[in-house]
């Protein structure tokens, strides 16, 4: 590997780093790579570069609402063109555009792989945060801060400069790499992001996709240590529940029906019900990797969520519906007694659930002896799932193995919702979310991944950039010279 070019198009690396880039990498990191054929001093220049590009997306202020990533699309372009990468902007609305972008390989049958990312970022606060969101500082301890620090503009920022390694160093692929980021991955509701991209864009289909959604490592009560990958993702749905009664005059409200304390018992019900636990082969595998052969699921998820305090957030979902009560309306008028008020749930359901199969739930939760109606807003969008039998996990797994030698990769599904689901519905791509980091603790990724202070350790952009350069050649480069 040849890394000897300046960053172009993002400014000067100098000053974001020491001198000597190597520095920028803890040695016992370091060796590690060796393994994986990168020397120190070319993971630095990695690294530095990585972490420049992160800190001027940081600064392109993407929170949506409104989004306007076309500033951001902009910026990777410039830098992917300098380095010799195809880039087009696609884009439905001006202000929000997509950016696809191509490394092709020389063998049209070979299998191709997409390393996606989004451009948009939640809103911050910035009266709660301890450095400006949109500023992209680098701290003495080695975080870059800012809002997208983790979600996800460093995934785009390494998948950027893996690309870039491999276009300018002028290695042969046989199958095409294909660099894609979007808009409106947050909100998603404005069909400018991935849910239109697939339509518009059929040719920018890949055999494989690595995109967000795990890659945590979590040390386990009993000592093994694991790094979680998500292969899947359960499907959204929304739902309107409205209590029904009788309107009046807020003066006499007493011996009176009205809608919204009928309403609250409800919304008790809602909160106070467990859905009934099941498991699919994805999960059953999941507990059996923790927990070993499983009698009875509600036992074995224990034992599981015991290992790791992250585990009961991220397993506990993966088990049944799950029904989060948001939205509220009661009476337009302050002294009207409403005949209607309803609540708004967004219900995630497991892959293969149907919408009958949710609205039992809600029945059996709701009970029969209040007067209520069920409306469903939006039917299930998601739930997909891609195999562990491919290439693609096999070069995670192998590059795991290479440089973290006592970790397991633990195949996971997602709790919420990623744009894999559009890759995988529309073009039947294996699509795994996998950006494996160990240097920043798993409670800053849970605490502040839409909270406050998101910031991410330099050692894991390194990490992760050298993680996709190897899956890049794993991948795209299986039939030799
Ligand atoms: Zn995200």
């Amino acid at each position: 590997m040849t890394v000897t070019r300046p960053v172009a198009g993002v400014g000067p690396v100098a000053g974001v780093l020491r001198d000597d880039p190597s520095e920028g990498i803890s040695s016992t990191i370091a060796y590690k790579y060796d393994l994986v054929g990168a020397s120190t001093a070319e993971l630095g220049v990695l690294q530095a570069e990585a972490v420049a590009l992160l800190r001027e997306l940081i600064r392109i202020d993407t929170s949506n609402p409104p989004g306007h990533e076309t500033p951001a699309a902009r910026l990777l372009a410039r830098y992917l063109e300098d380095n010799g990468v195809e880039c087009e902007l696609v884009s439905r609305d001006p202000a929000r555009a997509n950016l696809v972008a191509r490394v092709p390989g020389r063998r049209s049958e070979a299998p191709s792989l997409m390393l996606l990312g989004h451009t948009d970022v939640v809103p911050a606060q910035p009266e709660r945060w301890r450095r400006p969101p949109f500023a992209g500082e680098l701290d003495d301890e080695g975080y870059v801060w800012g809002r997208g620090a983790l979600d996800m503009k460093n995934e785009v920022a390494t998948r950027a400069v893996a690309t870039a390694v491999i276009a300018r160093s002028g290695e042969p692929l046989d199958g095409d790499l294909v660099f894609v980021t979007v808009a409106d991955e947050e909100d998603g509701t404005t069909g400018v992001g991935m849910s239109w991209l697939v339509h518009e864009r059929p040719d920018m289909a890949t055999a494989y996709v690595l995109n967000e959604g795990a890659g945590e490592r979590l040390e386990l009560a009993d000592g093994r240590a694991v790094v979680t990958i998500s292969v899947g993702e359960k499907a959204a749905a929304a739902v309107r529940i409205t209590a029904l009664g009788t309107p009046g005059h807020t003066s006499m409200p007493y011996d009176v029906v009205h809608a919204v304390p009928v309403l609250a018992q409800l919304i008790e019900r809602l909160t106070r019900y467990r859905p009934r636990r099941r498991l699919l082969p994805a999960t059953r595998a999941l507990l059996e990797q923790l927990v070993g052969p499983i009698d009875e699921v509600d036992a074995a998820l224990g034992q599981a969520t015991a290992l790791h305090p992250a585990l009961k957030q991220l397993l506990e979902p993966l088990f049944s519906t799950t029904i989060a009560p948001t939205r509220l309306h009661g009476s337009d008028a302050l002294n009207v007694l409403p005949g209607r008020a309803s609540v708004d749930c967004d219900c995630r359901l497991l892959p293969g659930s149907t919408v009958d199969q949710l609205c039992e739930e809600l029945e059996l939760a709701l009970g029969t002896d209040l007067p209520y109606e069920l409306e469903v807003l939006d039917a299930p969008v998601g739930g997909t799932i891609s195999s562990t039998d491919s290439a693609l996990f096999h070069a995670c797994a192998d590059f795991l193995h290479a440089t973290d030698p006592d970790a397991i990769l633990l195949p996971t599904l997602c709790t919420g919702f990623t744009d894999s689901h559009y890759l995988r519905a529309a073009f039947g791509s294996v699509a795994y979310g996998f950006w494996p980091s160990f240097s920043t603790p798993y409670e800053v990724w849970s605490s502040t991944v839409h909270g406050h202070n998101e910031r991410v350790h330099v050692d894991d952009l390194a990490h992760a950039t050298a993680f996709q350069i190897a899956v890049c050649r794993a991948l795209l480069k299986q039939t030799g010279p």
